[in-house]
């Protein structure tokens, strides 16, 4: 496994301190704070790149964008990227932060595409370290062991369709419910997450 892409959704914040991105990847709480997904995305994306790189260093460790890039690339940009490499030789990590219809909802999912794929395999190596950290801290596990016997979630995605490499999307928790926000602005969670995902990925490489 020689290239590992890290996607980080949406946009970030410009140099002008303008959200790059659509409201619905933004929310503003009644304490007046407000929380931008793609921000979110770049800071424990860019974590899991740092873990890739400096443990790493002959892997080819590749980001659709970089953290501190604020551009919301399109999703077919997003997948050129990865299809540019051998579908052998490459995985493809899209970093999100999930969001409800009446902000409420918390906890984690992974996402691959509908049916049974290499996808799979990585999904649960991510999944299942995922869940150690979210069980100490009592949080909510969004697994579907139903669809296809696996703890992943199964959605069309554009970045998972049509990416040829195995390919999963994280949701990491929900910026738009309070106390999954505050774990999400929280450099010591952000640290603690990304060490679990890229364990999980190397546990993946090492097994395939
Ligand atoms: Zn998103």
């Amino acid at each position: 496994m020689k290239n590992i892409i890290l996607d980080f959704g949406h946009g970030g914040i410009d140099e002008n301190g303008h959200y790059t991105t659509a409201p619905s990847k933004m929310f503003t709480f009644p304490n007046g704070e407000t929380a931008y997904e793609g921000f979110i995305n770049r800071q424990i994306g860019g974590l899991i790149e740092l873990y890739l790189r400096s443990n790493y260093p002959d892997y080819n460790i590749v980001t659709t964008v970089k953290t501190t890039d604020s551009r919301d690339l399109s999703l077919s940009y997003r997948v050129q990227v990865a299809n540019q490499f051998p579908a052998a030789d490459t995985l493809f990590i899209s970093i999100h932060s999930n969001a409800s219809m009446n902000h409420n909802a918390s906890g984690f999912s992974i996402y691959t595409t509908p049916g049974v794929t290499r996808s799979d395999s990585l999904a649960t190596y991510i999944g299942e370290e995922v869940e150690k950290y979210y069980t100490d801290l009592n949080l909510k596990l969004r697994f579907d062991f139903y669809s296809d016997g696996d703890l992943d979630r199964e959605a069309d995605f554009y970045v998972l369709m049509k990416t040829k490499c195995p390919a999963v999307l994280l949701e990491c928790l929900f910026f738009d419910y309070w106390e999954d926000y505050k774990l999400l602005k929280s450099a010591e969670f952000q640290k603690e997450l990304a060490w679990h995902v890229y364990k999980g990925i190397i546990k993946y490489v090492e097994n395939n």
